[in-house]
């Protein structure tokens, strides 16, 4: 099927009207793309690009949106084989593997060996064990899967209910699903593929249950691929996305393992069933690998919402609908782009701002994890509480607005955005998890809030409290953990307009908002009797707001990295002064109960209302080159609508004309034979039919 000839060129050209936009740059892009992604990420990009580009019968997602689930799921062995490969002849390292599985938004069959396996391997395996498991793993020689959550446990990682029981007659442990309930679900590359799993199970010595530990059970055979004995094994079926993973479930029966394959980093047991836990080691390092994942589920986060953002914008700056607005006036009868509509701005501007200060946050995060885990590895565990907090908050503030964003961003595209071309449906199913794995984001806000709460209380008993980022801003706005509103906070008296030119200022009212509410639940919970079920509401509420204020000071932060004239700094702060409006606009019940003189009045809501919408305004003229900024490849958006070329139009039809249905020969025939099977009684009655 082919486009006809001779139709009329389109006036303006979606790819000329992207140009346009383009030219509107008051700003360096390749400035602005080395400031807001780090070199690392930069570097590892282009050359995962390189490698993944020079091949392009192997890493090639053209049909995939036409793929079934089986489909999906050989072609993403295909891929995975050929990474493989491509890391033992050197070309790619593991993590470069991995990045080309972000790349590709193809998270298959082995991903979890890479991302759950071999870590835990890394982290709590001992020597001996480094060589019995970790060495094959690196080689491939054995495929492995991270199996903690059952069908009837996830979050409550205590309540597990697989057994690792010792058995002193032979030294060995059993590996034991007691119901139905214990099946290990969910777990990703367990359906066909792993060969080993890493299981978390109670563990049980001597008739003493000492919690949920990781043992390695191997459940198929590396010769045959089979199942082996006391192993029921399969994938759980088709799901709202990710459908290239094979995520799987898991009934053990009384499987017998060796000693050794209960990981023996943090508690060992030895052949007479004595438990102990190494003297040098400390379990909390442990903690340290739960923040590292999170860490890199922010970093990730701002490359999802950048893909989504990037489609968005590109899009709605060429997409025309309606004509002759007067306060929009287009030249030559032109329509307006829908970007130009003040309700679609609202929609996405704010997002591509709280993009930016993702991307911030993500790089001085990191910078304030490795200052921590230097800390850690040298015997001081006093950093761990606060990064561990601050993790949880940011690894929900940043997967919730990424994931939300990616659904505005479709439905901010219209109809198109429904297409699977639009690039933003498997898209949106395949990222929906990071809001539910590595903590609920509900259950994640309580961690949040139970580390402030205990601050505050601590403040108010006079126990000693560890310095840090949160303790700063809880001890200058809480005195003895109560807040204080004489003299009040600097804020207080300042216009809008004044309030969102000053960093210092916005930074003062994030923190005394989160603070309020932190004494504000203590109050209610220890003074009232409110119990923690009672408390749950405001307390994911009191996670936002602190994570609010993390956010705007890892942003101010990373624009201190800048010198004071770089000429990227003007559209920075405009970004900056924005996300601290929005969160304002988005929040006036949280201003206006702010205590006595620091409250807020309806007349300053107004106000907040208005300089963001005006800032909206002026952050759309530079939308397109601060998106493109992000610079997200054309092979990663998989996009008809948001492409680097502009021919919005032109790729959408070629694209659909390539549906299996259309096409010529397979198309033909399936065609042929619903004709033949469905529509030819009706449109071609026999004469008994016709009398009917
Ligand atoms: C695509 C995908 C891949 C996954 N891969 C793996 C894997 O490889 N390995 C693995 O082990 N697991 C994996 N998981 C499982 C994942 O880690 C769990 O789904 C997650 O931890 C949540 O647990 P749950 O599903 O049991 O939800 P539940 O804990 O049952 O939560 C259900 C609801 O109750 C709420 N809730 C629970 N407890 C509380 C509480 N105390 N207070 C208030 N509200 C509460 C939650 O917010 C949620 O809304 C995967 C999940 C998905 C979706």
């Amino acid at each position: 099927m082919q486009i006809p000839k001779g139709l009329e060129p389109m006036y303006p050209s979606t790819a000329d009207a992207l140009q346009a936009e383009r030219s509107r740059a008051k700003f360096d892009v390749s400035e602005m793309h080395k400031f807001i992604v780090d070199a690392g990420t930069r570097s590892r990009t282009a050359k995962v690009l390189k490698v993944l580009e020079a091949e392009p019968e192997t890493f090639n997602l053209r049909d995939i949106y036409f793929y079934s689930r089986t489909e999906r799921m050989e072609h993403a062995l295909k891929m995975g084989k050929r990474l493989i490969e491509l890391m033992q002849e050197g070309k790619l390292t593991n993590d470069e593997v991995s990045w080309a599985d972000t790349i590709l938004d193809t998270m298959g069959p082995y991903a979890l060996h890479r991302s759950m396996f071999l870590p835990t391997l890394e982290s709590q395996a001992n020597e001996e064990q480094r060589e019995l498991f970790l060495k094959p793993a690196l080689k491939y020689e054995i495929l492995g899967c991270y199996a903690q959550t059952e069908i009837g446990h996830g979050s409550n990682v205590q309540g597990l209910e697989t057994t690792c029981t010792f058995v002193p007659e032979t030294g060995e442990f059993e590996v034991h699903s007691p119901s139905i309930r214990a099946s290990k679900w969910w777990i990703g590359s367990l359906g066909v593929t792993a060969t080993h799993a890493m299981v978390m199970a109670q563990l049980i010595v001597n008739g003493k249950n000492y919690g949920p530990n990781p043992v390695v059970v191997p459940i198929r055979s590396t010769e045959t691929h089979k199942p082996l004995p006391g192993v029921t094994v399969g994938d759980l079926g088709p799901k709202f996305g990710f459908n290239a993973m094979d995520n799987g479930f898991l009934l053990l029966d009384h499987v017998r393992v060796p000693r050794i394959n209960l990981m023996q980093r943090y508690i060992n047991v030895s052949r007479d069933g004595k438990v102990s836990r190494p003297a040098n080691v400390d379990p909390k390092v442990a903690y340290g690998t739960m923040v590292y994942v999170r860490t890199q589920i922010v970093r990730n986060m701002s490359q999802v919402l950048a893909k989504a953002t990037t489609i968005a914008l590109r899009y709605t700056s060429q997409r025309r609908q309606f004509s002759g607005k007067s306060d929009n006036p287009q030249p030559n009868g032109l329509e307006s782009p829908v970007l130009d509509y003040g309700m679609v701005q609202y929609r996405l501007i704010p997002l591509l701002a709280q993009n930016f200060a993702m991307f911030a946050t993500s790089q001085a995060f990191a910078r304030h994890y490795e200052q921590c885990m230097d800390q850690l590895n040298a015997g001081n565990f006093g950093p761990l509480k606060e990064l561990h907090a601050t993790a949880c908050g940011l690894k929900r503030w940043t997967s919730d607005v990424a994931i939300r964003g990616i659904d505005t961003c479709r439905h901010v595209c219209g109809g198109h955005g429904f297409s699977s071309f639009s690039g933003l449906n498997d898209f949106y199913g395949n990222s929906y998890p990071n809001i539910i794995w590595e903590g609920d984001n509900y259950v994640l806000s309580q961690q949040v809030g139970r580390f402030l709460l205990t601050q505050v209380r601590a403040l108010r008993s006079g126990k000693p409290v560890a310095d840090n980022q949160t303790t700063q801003y809880l001890r200058r706005h809480l005195t003895n953990g109560r807040l204080e509103t004489v003299p009040g906070p600097a804020f207080i008296g300042k216009s809008v307009a004044s309030l969102a030119a000053d960093t210092d200022a916005q930074l003062d009212l994030l923190s005394y908002r989160a603070a309020a509410m932190a004494s504000e639940l203590v109050d209610r919970m220890d003074e009232h009797g409110q119990t923690w079920n009672q408390s749950l509401v405001a307390m994911q509420r009191l996670s936002d707001a602190h994570s609010d204020y993390i956010v705007a000071n890892y942003f101010r932060q990373h624009l201190a990295t800048l010198p004071t004239d770089s000429p990227i700094l003007p559209v920075l702060r405009k970004i900056a002064a924005l996300n601290f409006l929005y969160v304002l606009e988005q929040n006036p019940g949280d201003l206006f109960r702010l205590p006595g003189r620091a409250a807020f009045s309806t007349k300053q809501i107004v106000e907040i209302e208005q300089l963001l919408a005006k800032l909206i305004e002026e952050v759309r003229d530079q939308a397109i080159p601060l998106v493109e900024s992000f610079g997200v490849s054309d092979l990663k958006l998989n996009s008809a609508l948001g492409r680097s070329d502009g021919q919005v139009y032109d790729n959408y039809l070629k694209w659909a004309m390539e549906e299996p249905i259309n096409r010529e020969g397979t198309g033909d025939k399936i065609r042929e034979e619903w004709f033949q099977k469905y529509y030819k009684p009706f449109l071609q009655p026999t004469k008994s039919q016709a009398k009917l």
